[in-house]
């Protein structure tokens, strides 16, 4: 098939692009590298079937030819990515979602859109189902992301009633190599300041909660609901239901990398956080068959590893700095 991954030089796009090559697609990566980093897709350009077009789905596409299937992931993604750029993160999810919905529409191929568990803002129901409506500020802090994605949902279900075969995954936490050591979020903060020694900076008491996702199970599940015809005009959560308190992650980290790193009780980046967030995934189950495997310990320490070697080399680009 020919496929097209919007923001795929980021850090789930670049897994998902190998994934596909690796199944024998030909595969289209557009990004216009807001957050994402080249060095991400550099092994891809080994393949003879994977192309890369530097470009912001904003604005109008270049030809693409026959077009299969049409991935949406890209936005920034980080809180304080969107923080930086907030009305670029308005504009993909909400024009760039519309402009790739349209390709979908004109090539009859299938179309999956990468929104958020922060859909469902700082929630009140536990965990969080697809039927809950969520408890999202539409004026505060993130409302930039949370509620351009809400609008990217709206959209991509306007087009699935007109007759497109297109989803919706709401991705929750997800970590693993490729992502940016410095675009701020926990997994990244956390084990670069754990091998560096530096204070790990735990945001108020670290008692919120988070749910990790290995990229690798994460990437199963994004091709699993674009595969299931069922899954058109669907909201399908995606994440692992593994729930820990920020303190815990922030421990385990200084385990696994040795580290004698202080915990440093600092303010939050950005406000309006999320106290508890864990995915109800029956739905994916069911649907889908599909459901995380690889464990914590194993995620972090890949993950470690990734870092040990990028912290060696001379910094690039970095969406929060
Ligand atoms: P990322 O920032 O690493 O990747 C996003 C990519 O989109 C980047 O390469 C960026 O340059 C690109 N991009 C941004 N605006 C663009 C535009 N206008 N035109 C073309 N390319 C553009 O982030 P990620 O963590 O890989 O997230 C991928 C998707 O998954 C995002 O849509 C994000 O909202 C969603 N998501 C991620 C997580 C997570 O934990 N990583 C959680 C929930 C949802
Ligand atoms: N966090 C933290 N220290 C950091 C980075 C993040 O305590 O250096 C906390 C943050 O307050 C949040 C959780 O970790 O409760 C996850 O933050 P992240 O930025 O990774 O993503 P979010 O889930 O907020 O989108």
């Amino acid at each position: 098939m020919q496929v097209v991954v919007a923001g795929g030089a980021g850090f789930i796009g670049s897994h998902l692009c190998t994934r596909l090559v690796q199944q024998g697609h030909d595969v289209v990566a557009i990004d216009n590298l807001l957050t994402g980093r080249p060095a991400n897709i550099a092994p891809l350009f080994d393949w003879p079937s994977f192309t890369f077009i530097e470009h912001d789905v904003i604005e109008l596409l270049p030809e693409l030819g026959a077009v299969d299937r049409v991935f949406h992931l890209a936005s920034p993604a980080s809180p304080p990515g969107y923080q930086h750029h907030p009305i670029a993160t308005m504009r993909v999810n909400s024009e760039g979602t519309r402009r790739l919905l349209e390709l979908a529409a004109a090539q009859g191929a299938r179309f999956l859109y990468a929104s958020t568990s922060e859909a469902y803002g700082d929630p009140l129901e536990h965990p969080q189902r697809e039927e809950y409506r969520g408890n999202v500020s539409s004026t505060g802090p993130r409302s930039m992301y949370d509620e351009a994605k809400r609008f990217g949902e709206a959209m991509t279900s306007a087009f699935a009633r007109a007759g497109v075969d297109a989803r919706v995954v709401r991705i929750f936490n997800t970590y693993g190599p490729n992502s940016d050591p410095f675009d701020g979020r926990l997994v990244p903060n956390f084990i670069t300041q754990a091998l560096r020694g530096e204070p790990m900076t735990v945001y108020a008491r670290g008692r919120q909660t988070r749910s990790l996702c290995y990229v690798d199970d994460l990437v199963e599940g994004l091709l699993a609901a674009m595969e299931c015809g069922e899954a058109a005009g669907e909201v399908i959560n995606l994440g692992n239901p593994e729930e820990h308190t920020v303190l815990e992650f922030a421990d385990l980290i200084r385990e696994l990398t040795g580290s004698t790193s202080p915990l440093a009780f600092t303010p939050p980046a950005v406000g309006d956080d999320p106290q508890r967030r864990c995915p109800d995934i029956g739905k994916a189950r069911r649907m889908l068959g599909w459901g995380p495997r690889v464990g914590l310990r194993e995620g972090l320490l890949r993950t470690i590893e990734y870092f040990r070697e990028e912290l060696t080399k001379p910094r690039g680009r970095a969406c929060a700095s």
